[in-house]
Order: C-alpha cells, then structure tokens, then sequence
C-alpha cells in the first residue's frame, strides 16, 4: 500500500528491499553504499508515496531544484530538508555550484537546463544533455555522488571509488564525483582504446580524480577493478567501492526531469502526455514508471530500442530471452539482458500484459536511425545523436495521437564520426568541450599487472 505523503511532507521511514526478495528492511544510506543488494537483485523502494494534487497543479510554477526537492523527500528520510537542498541545487543549479566551488566552474559551464525543443505540434524533444559530459547520465552521477558525501562527511569517512570504463561511464563518474570532498576516484580506461575526446574527459579534471592508463583492453581494466574491490590487503574494511549503474541513487534523480517536462507542457494546457524513452539499460524508463507511480499522471510511455530489441519483444509476445548484444550507432544502447528489467517486472508483477498497458516497445533499425537523422535535420534544421533519433523514429512508428516527449541522451558532438556521413556536414565542437581538448593530459600509465595497480593506488 502507498502511504500518502501531504505535500511538504518528508518520509518518515522509507525502507528497500531487493528484487531479489532476499535483503529487506534497507535505508537510503545502506542502498547508496551497496548499489547492488548480497542477493544479486536490485533495490526498490517499499512503497511508493503519492504527490498531492496540490503540488501537482503548482508543478508548472516550479523550478527544476524545487521539484527535485520534493521528490527526494518522498524516499528520503535520513537527510534533513535543508541539506537535501543544498545537494540538488549543487547537483543542479549552476549558481549554487559556482558559489561553492569559489566562483570556478570546473567543467559545469552550462548549469544543468533540460529544455524542451517543439519538433511539430505532437512532438517535443526534451534535452537531457546540458551538464558537465554532455550525456543525460550526469544527472544519476551528480546526485549519487553528492548524498555520498553527505553521509561521509557525516561519519568523517572516506571513500575511494574505482571504475573501468571503455569510455563514456568513467566521464561522467569523473565529472559526478569530481571535488566531492571525502571521496576519491580512480578511473582504468585501457590506453589507445578510448577517443581522443573520450580521454581527455577522463584524464584532465585532476583533484581527486586520477586516471589510470592500463597497457591493455577494457576487460582487463574490469578484471584489475574487481581485483582490488575483492583484495583483502587493500580493501578488507571496504574502503574501496564501484559507482554501480544499477544503484538506487542514480535512479531517483532521473525522476526529476519526468515531472519538469511534463510541467512544461502542462503550462500551455497540453494533457495526456506520453513520454518516448530511447533505451538500453532501462534505467531511464525505469525512472519513468516510478514518477508515474508517485502521482505524475503520464499516460504512456513508447519504449524505444535500435535492434537489442528483448523488451519490446518481451512486451509483444510476454517472453523475455536475453542474449547478446549486436553492435549498433547508438552503442551505448548495445544491450541484450538490461539490468533494470528485473526491477520493471518488479513494478508489474511480472505480468507482461500488465506492462503493456502503460509501455509501446518498439524497435529501430540502423537505416531507420540514419534516415530519421537526415529528415529531421533537413526538414527541422534539427540534429539529433544517434540514440535520441531511435527514440524520435520510434515516437513515429507508434501512431499515438497525444503530445509525446521524446528524451534526448547526448549531444550530436559525441557521436560525430558516426552522425557526420549521414548529414553530409561537420558537426561543431562546443565552446565547454574545445576547452577540456586544450588541457594537459594527466595519467599514470602501468601495464596489466595487479602489484603495478596496488602500487599506483597506494602512491596516489
Ligand atoms: C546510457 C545511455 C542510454 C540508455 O539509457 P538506459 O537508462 O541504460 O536505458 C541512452 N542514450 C545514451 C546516450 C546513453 O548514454
């Protein structure tokens, strides 16, 4: 059962359990540390409290922290109000993070704005690509790193977190984490293996982030993190830690910009929205289904994949059959078991019909994605990335007839090599990424061998 909440109100006792139904009974705080639950399932929130309607009609005239604020409160009850504050305006709005950090903006240039952009009277595209590595998974990243150094703070810890990354996870780690005081970062990437961009965005924040260059591939990154996460010398009182991309703390913030583009819409009377999320992990749809359960009167929601199609599938024929992943433009969303599926079937009780009241899963084909690219740029004088155009292409399959807004998760720029033929064009770099080209590359380059990783954390 839903506890109603009144709005202003903060929890009282929100608790977690795992998918798994092993591990129950959990705090926010516990939740944020373990990302994943010792059952291997996922952690959900016990129950879901509903908005007022109150706050709903007032939604329009609220700014983007005023939302995150109240929706934190609902599943958070071991921060105080007033410090919840300071985490989504510094999570979220540009002049409190200026203020803070002494008027430097470290990388967060543009504040963290997600405009809706009118395509046609039907269509909107909500841009969710406005922070700090230009990909919407800064909003998890941010908000989960600062309520991690509020609770270390709190306890005079420290954490330091290790990430292997092929690319673009370990960015935006770097930029989340980045000056959040009690925590340090170390990030493997394996050298020659990233984008020129891709490196620099890893390799130039300094502070507490350092960046490990390995002589090798990802996966020996992946296996030398795992390595010291499991080694009892350097991590037998669990100092080190991995920043989860199944953790609980990344999703809540991903809620926030359901409610503001709803709002948005709702500002020029527009009702029976529908929201067009281009997937692949699902935890951005997953963030979806949870705002509409709390009260956020969304009418449906169009699951959009590139051709790792198991949950449109699944939607279509009630059968889920993970496998492996096919390589497409839109690669980071290459997935073909997603980890948030466990926490979907979580919401509908496993029922596939169910789910297919509230989601349209729909797939795209590589052709589908370049032509929709082309015809939007031509005909709109609009660029979309690679995965924004499945969500877009798929919007138009669906034949809904109410508004839709469709989620846009990078920036054109980051996927120019693959977007630029297609367009027959040269994108612009933007004026925030030209400068983080012109710094100084700074890693520590060891070659694929345990004692040199222990050794090189152990130094810095
Ligand atoms: C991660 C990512 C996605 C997929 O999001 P999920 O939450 O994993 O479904 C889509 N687009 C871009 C650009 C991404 O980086």
């Amino acid at each position: 059962m839903a506890d109603k909440e009144s709005y202003g109100g903060q929890s009282k006792n929100m608790k977690y359990y795992s998918t798994n139904k092993q591990v129950k009974d959990k705090s926010f705080k516990e939740v944020l540390f373990e990302g994943l639950a010792s059952d291997g399932g996922l952690y959900m929130p016990e129950s879901f409290p509903v908005i007022s309607e109150e706050f709903l009609k007032e939604l329009p005239n609220k700014s983007f922290t005023e939302i995150a604020l109240e929706i934190s409160k609902l599943f958070i009850n071991e921060i105080p109000e007033s410090e919840l504050k300071k985490i989504v305006e510094n999570a979220f709005s540009k002049d409190a993070f200026l203020a803070e950090n002494g008027g430097s903006d470290l990388g967060f240039a543009g504040g963290f704005p997600t405009p809706l952009v009118k395509l046609n009277d039907k269509l909107y595209v909500e841009e969710l690509w406005h922070g700090p590595t230009l990909a919407f998974k800064d909003f998890g990243a941010r908000f989960m790193s600062r309520a991690m150094g509020y609770f270390l703070k709190q306890s005079g810890q420290e954490l330091k977190i290790i990430v292997a990354t092929s690319g673009d996870t370990g960015s935006a780690v770097a930029a989340g984490f980045y000056n959040v005081p009690n925590i340090k970062v170390y990030i493997l990437y394996p050298s020659g293996k990233v984008s020129d961009l891709q490196e620099k965005q890893l390799t130039t924040f300094g502070g507490n982030i350092t960046a490990i260059e390995v002589n090798g591939v990802f996966d020996d990154c992946q296996k030398l993190a795992k390595q010291i996460l499991g080694d009892k010398e350097l991590n037998g009182k669990g100092e080190f830690s991995s920043a989860n991309s199944i953790n609980f703390g990344r999703l809540l913030p991903q809620m926030f910009y359901y409610f503001f583009g709803y709002a948005s819409l709702a500002k020029n009377g527009l009702k029976n929205i529908v929201f067009c999320v281009p997937s692949g992990n699902f935890g951005n749809l997953t963030a979806g289904l949870m705002a509409k359960k709390i009260g956020l009167p969304i009418k449906k929601f169009i699951a959009a994949t590139n051709i790792n199609d198991v949950v449109p599938e699944y939607l279509h024929t009630g059968i889920y059959r993970p496998r492996p992943s096919q390589k497409t433009m839109s690669n980071s969303m290459d997935v073909g078991n997603p980890s948030n599926f466990a926490r979907m079937i979580d919401l509908y009780e496993n029922n596939a019909k169910l789910m297919a009241k509230d989601v349209v899963g729909i797939s795209v084909t590589e052709e589908e994605t370049a032509s929709i690219i082309k015809s939007v740029y031509e005909e709109n004088g609009y660029l979309l990335d690679t995965h924004s155009a499945v969500a877009i292409k798929a919007a138009q399959e669906s034949k809904i007839s109410e508004a839709i807004i469709s989620l846009s998760t990078a920036h054109p720029v980051k996927f120019k090599d693959a977007i630029e033929p297609i367009i027959g064009k040269k994108i612009e770099i933007p004026e925030k990424l030209k400068e983080t080209l012109s710094k100084e590359k700074r890693a520590i380059l060891i070659d694929n061998k345990l004692e040199e990783l222990k050794k090189a954390l152990k130094e810095n």
